[in-house]
């Protein structure tokens, strides 16, 4: 039998599956990669690295390799999601992992990572708005993914004044001379949110708070979208209509 290699990580548990008895199997993202490994026995109520491997947790970790697969040794977590018994930021939090678990692979996880990390510690701020938080990492993740939206100009002409509305299939700005539907229409203050959304730095995430109804409609907006694009739903949106 190969002895396996030891391979140390520091990342985030973005995806668990139950696998035979009280294992799982565990995907976790880290700033270079995403790795899935078997975590034994972390079902059990008294093992030892279920903190560190609850979802959206941020931990340290050993792996042992062994010709390509990977078993998880010992982890240690380093900050683990703490809804504070609040409803919205509870599901804010059910949004972002649902995201990362359907949308995140290995070769965006650089990308990914550092939205990741500040969408957490935003998250874990008392005072920061949750769903706010939420809705930036949603644009950035799709941005990654390509399926962000062009706001610099309108995406027909390119000219960068009187934008008045978005076409989600050429995905992005329209002029007021491009508008061909009423319901690409949109409002000022929602046309200069998705600007936000999409433009801003990691840093920026917790410098802003939407009002509930702008972040809902424009969640509700961007998801439709990404949907008829790639066929995924993301289910906790139905809670999030719920806040
Ligand atoms: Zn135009």
């Amino acid at each position: 039998m190969t002895k396996g290699k030891i391979v140390n990580l520091e990342g985030y548990v973005i995806r668990l599956a139950d696998y035979k008895d009280n294992d799982a199997m565990i995907t976790f993202v880290t700033d270079k990669d995403t790795y899935s490994f078997l975590a034994r026995g972390i079902k059990k109520p008294t093992s030892k690295n279920r903190a560190s491997m609850a979802l959206l947790a941020k931990s340290k970790l050993s792996l042992i390799q062994t010709d390509g697969t990977y078993v998880l040794k010992e982890s240690q977590p380093l900050s683990y999601p703490d809804a504070k018994d609040d409803f919205s930021r509870s599901v804010s939090l059910m949004f972002i992992a649902e995201l990362c678990s359907k949308m995140i692979q290995g070769e965006e996880a650089e990308a990914i990572y550092p939205w990741l990390d500040a969408t957490m510690s935003a998250i874990e701020t008392i005072g920061n708005d949750s769903l706010s938080i939420a809705l930036i990492f949603l644009a950035q993740v799709l941005r990654i993914e390509g399926y962000g939206l062009n706001v610099d100009g309108c995406v027909v002409c390119g000219k960068k004044k009187d934008i008045v509305g978005i076409s989600l299939s050429d995905g992005g700005f329209l002029c007021r001379e491009d508008l061909e539907y009423e319901s690409q229409k949109r409002d000022v203050r929602i046309l200069k949110i998705l600007r936000y959304i999409f433009r801003c730095g990691p840093n920026d995430i917790a410098r802003v708070s939407f009002e509930r109804k702008e972040c809902k409609f424009i969640l509700d907006d961007l998801t439709k979208n990404l949907e008829e694009m790639t066929g995924i739903k993301l289910r906790s949106l139905e809670l999030v209509k719920k806040i």
